[in-house]
């Protein structure tokens, strides 16, 4: 008996609304399923490279995201033992010529925004808010699955169900309760400025990231550039989850300290007034990405350490590599939508483990100290920015 045409997808954050664009493209009628009464504003910036822009790009988002995104034209690599810039890489046009899409940075709000206004647009879509998934069960058309809202349950019919529903995914939860978060020992602490509280060199449109012993910290500027993402990454034991705990700025001015890390850097610091503050969990490697006709996606498969900058990139990656393989003929029977789902994770897991690696080694790399610190910045230094981009090709230059 054929399958309904109808996917269900828990979870309206990056992932999952890119899913929902991808697999309604193949003519699939999606249900996004989304805890949140509203998609506030909550979160700070993201970087999409070229691997992550290229999908959405041909999702048709570049007029909905190109007022909202800011093209930075290089990173600045800093080092606080030196005191300024080691090296700038570029990205801009640089990145866009080489992997044929462009580099963006964005608030994580614009970007939802603009998934969702394109997702509101298609008529073959239906985005339910305030939905959380709860429940699911097969079926003999299929999955049955439940979603609460306030008091009342419904249920939805699906030929398959996308747990995109983050690190703390109740989908995963399900399929594999053996696989919980850890807790990196790391927590990110984030704030937003205006632009022109900055003097102008800082405002400029780079990616500036400067490392120092046991701590680091990220900047570049968001909402059109008319405001600068701080994110500042150091040891703690704090380890809530949740992304808007607000935290004492003195705690960020103490690990950032003088005399090892230099005023330029304590300045941007300073001026942050609201700090914000997450705990940095990581899902474990080699967490499975599917069971039957239900598969995981984005964070609630693979959330990594953010320090390779890719963990909304691998999600939108794996919406475009999931809505590959599922056909509305592989939708005719369970078998064919299991094996496809399989496929997918299969094709996934190699990619996102080294992504994951890499993420972990940086983070690592970042925090080195002493001698360990002086041999990194002069490898920095020795290999130059042409050779430092290049580096990134395997990232940048991935195509669905
Ligand atoms: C509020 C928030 C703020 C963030 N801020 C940043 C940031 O500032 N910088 C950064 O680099 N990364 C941030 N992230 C993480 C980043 O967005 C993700 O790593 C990345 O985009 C991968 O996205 P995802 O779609 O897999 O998961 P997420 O972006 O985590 O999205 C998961 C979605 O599922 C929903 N959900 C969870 N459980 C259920 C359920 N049972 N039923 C229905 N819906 C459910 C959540 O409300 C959320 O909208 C944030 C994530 C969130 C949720």
């Amino acid at each position: 008996m054929a399958l309904p045409r109808t996917i269900v997808i828990a979870g309206a954050g990056i992932g999952g609304l890119t899913a929902a664009l991808a697999l309604a493209q193949r003519g699939f009628r999606i249900v996004v399923l989304e805890k949140a009464e509203r998609l506030e504003e909550v979160g700070a910036g993201l970087q999409l490279s070229p691997n992550a822009s290229r999908v959405l790009v041909e999702l048709g988002l570049t007029e909905r995201l190109k007022l909202r995104a800011v093209v930075p034209e290089a990173v600045s690599i800093m080092s606080a033992r030196v005191g300024g810039e080691l090296l700038r890489m570029p990205l801009g046009e640089a990145a866009s010529a080489r992997a044929g899409a462009p580099y963006w940075v964005v608030h994580r709000a614009d970007l939802q925004s603009a998934l969702a206004d394109a997702v509101a647009d298609h008529p073959d879509i239906d985005l339910k808010l305030g939905a959380t998934f709860e429940d699911v069960a097969p079926h003999a058309k299929g999955l049955t699955v439940v979603h609460r809202s306030g008091t009342i349950r419904r249920s939805d019919l699906a030929s398959a169900l996308i747990g995109a529903d983050g690190v703390w995914s109740t989908v995963r939860q399900q399929l594999f309760p053996e696989v919980q978060p850890r807790f990196s020992g790391l927590i990110a602490w984030r704030g937003t400025l205006d632009a022109n509280q900055l003097p102008r060199e800082y405002t400029a449109r780079r990616v500036q990231l400067w490392m120092g012993p046991n701590a680091h910290l990220v900047a570049y500027p968001i909402a059109g550039g008319r405001q600068i993402n701080v994110v500042a990454v150091l040891p703690g034991s704090w380890n809530r989850p949740g992304w808007s705990t607000s935290g004492d700025p003195a705690e960020v001015m103490e690990a950032f300290a003088p005399p090892r890390w230099p005023p330029t850097a304590r300045m941007m610091l300073a001026t942050v007034d609201s700090w914000r503050k997450w705990a940095l969990f990581g899902v474990p490697d080699g967490c499975p990405w599917s069971k039957g006709p239900i598969a995981l996606l984005g964070d609630a498969v693979h959330a990594m350490l953010p320090f390779a900058a890719q963990g909304a990139g691998m999600a939108i990656e794996d919406a475009a590599v999931l809505a590959q393989h599922l056909s509305l003929e592989a939708a005719e029977d369970a078998g064919s939508i299991a094996a496809a789902l399989k496929q997918y994770g299969l094709m996934r897991q190699a990619r996102v483990r080294k992504v994951q690696r890499t993420a972990r080694q940086q983070g690592r790399i970042y925090h080195l100290a002493g001698p360990l610190a002086i041999a990194r910045d002069l490898t920095i230094r020795a290999l130059g920015p042409q050779r430092m981009l290049a580096r990134q090709d395997w990232i940048y230059g991935w195509r669905p």
